[in-house]
């Protein structure tokens, strides 16, 4: 079995974590006491890829929840899937970044990093064939974004063999009101590029928009932002989960979507993404699925992949339907809108078909796209960086200093000339 170490820092991180594991343990068939409830096999087959079997058939989930601060971890354990952790693996401190990159990534965080990493290292080492790491956090606080990255880069260190998946949501003013997070997202990036094998963005202005535009909520919250960023994480994580063949271990998804090392910042997307008022006048079909898979209202990056090419994608379709007009589907789809696929990667376009579908959905769709548009989301975060920059606004607080000027410098010559080359290299 090829199993998967999952790791949730920050309060946002822990939040999208934990219904990350509630929406899994429900397709697997685990109640919250951690026994398997299922009727199929299908649900059992490939359940150690995230769980560890421990006492009387209690299944475990290999997890570690961490954070600076003790509140989220208490409220996530008063939860009913809170007992399904193991108590031992919920690691917090007394302290909180306040929102502070560097007091993550070099003072509290990393006092708090030998005993979190003496976890994960007790969990990998209990894996019979570990296939990688997935870290769930927010980039624009203190704790996810500076001692995610900080955890991330003693994984590089200690597994540098190992695949190291994050998913990471983006700050938006939308959503938050601290200033200071184009700071923390802009470092926290700069350390992905190196440390990270697989970077799914989800926007926090993109899942706003969906919430307020599309499913014509008028008052969006967190929780609605987190029910799409779960269920689409359970999404993307079906064909490691689920027996199949497409992209069905971390390293195989990475060959598919990565043709430069750098270049491996996704932008995932979800069908159907309906409001309530309008889900009885529209059948559920294959065509409507991929249809809305590549809106760009659809996905969950601020970003139009209109105005740029996919480099790769993956679409992973759940539910009972028909292979052969799921290939037909997507075959339609590129032929009409090849232009904004590169010519140079054929077959860049890889579909899986899941019969499980999440729950409440007769089908649904998760998306993955390796889309040049990403270099607008990147745009949009150094624009507000550098509006306070240029002022030195905020860089009192004293631990900023001396890492913001060094970081500031390499990272934006390295993400512009990047990108700027590959675009060149994409339009010849
Ligand atoms: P940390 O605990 O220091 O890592 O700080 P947070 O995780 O609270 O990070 C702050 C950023 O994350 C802000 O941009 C928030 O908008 C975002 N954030 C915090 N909690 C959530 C959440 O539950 N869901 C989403 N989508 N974003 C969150």
């Amino acid at each position: 079995m090829r199993e998967i170490v999952h790791v949730q820092a920050g309060q946002g991180g822990n939040q999208i974590g934990s219904k990350f594991w509630e929406y899994i343990s429900d397709e697997h068939g685990i109640d919250p006491q951690g026994s398997f409830r299922g009727e199929s096999d299908l649900q059992l087959e490939r359940l150690n890829v995230y769980f560890n079997e421990g006492q009387r058939g209690k299944f475990v989930p290999r997890a570690v929840l961490m954070d600076l601060e003790p509140a989220v971890l208490d409220s996530i354990r008063a939860r009913p899937f809170g007992q399904l952790f193991r108590p031992d693996n919920l690691v917090f401190g007394r302290t909180s970044a306040s929102n502070n990159w560097a007091k993550g990534q070099y003072t509290d965080g990393a006092e708090l990093c030998d005993p979190i990493f003496d976890i994960i290292r007790k969990e990998a080492e209990g894996c019979d064939c570990l296939q990688g790491f997935q870290l769930a956090h927010c980039l624009g606080g203190g704790t996810g974004s500076g001692f995610g990255t900080l955890l991330l880069s003693r994984l590089q260190d200690e597994y540098a063999d190992r695949i190291k998946l994050t998913f990471s949501v983006i700050p938006s003013p939308k959503v938050s009101e601290t200033v200071v997070e184009p700071y923390n997202a802009i470092l926290s990036l700069n350390m992905l590029v190196d440390v990270g094998d697989e970077v799914m963005l989800f926007d926090n202005e993109a899942l706003y928009d969906i919430c307020y535009r599309t499913l014509k909520l008028s008052h969006p919250c967190l929780d609605h932002l987190n029910h799409l960023i779960s269920t689409n994480m359970s999404g993307l994580t079906a064909c490691f989960r689920f027996p199949g063949q497409l992209n069905a271990d971390l390293r195989k998804l990475g060959v598919n979507m990565i043709p430069f090392p750098r270049l491996h910042f996704f932008m995932p997307g979800f069908a159907p993404l309906t409001a309530m008022g309008v889900k009885p006048y529209r059948a559920l079909t294959v065509p409507e699925l991929t249809l809305q898979i590549f809106d760009p209202k659809n996905m969950m990056v601020a970003a139009d992949p209109t105005h740029g090419r996919y480099l790769c994608a993956a679409c992973i379709f759940r539910g009972r339907m028909s292979m052969k007009e799921v290939d037909e589907q997507m075959l339609n789809i590129q032929t009409r809108n090849s232009s904004y696929f590169v010519p140079w990667i054929p077959n860049n376009v890889k579909t899986a078909v899941c019969d499980i579908p999440p729950r409440g959905l007769k089908m649904s769709t998760a998306f993955l796209g390796n889309n040049t548009c990403i270099q607008s989301l990147f745009t949009r975060l150094l624009e507000q960086f550098n509006a306070m920059f240029r002022r030195r606004a905020y860089l009192h607080w004293r631990h900023w200093v001396k890492f913001l000027s060094f970081f500031l410098s390499f990272f934006l010559s390295f993400l512009i000339l990047s990108f700027f080359f590959h675009i060149k290299v994409i339009l010849v």
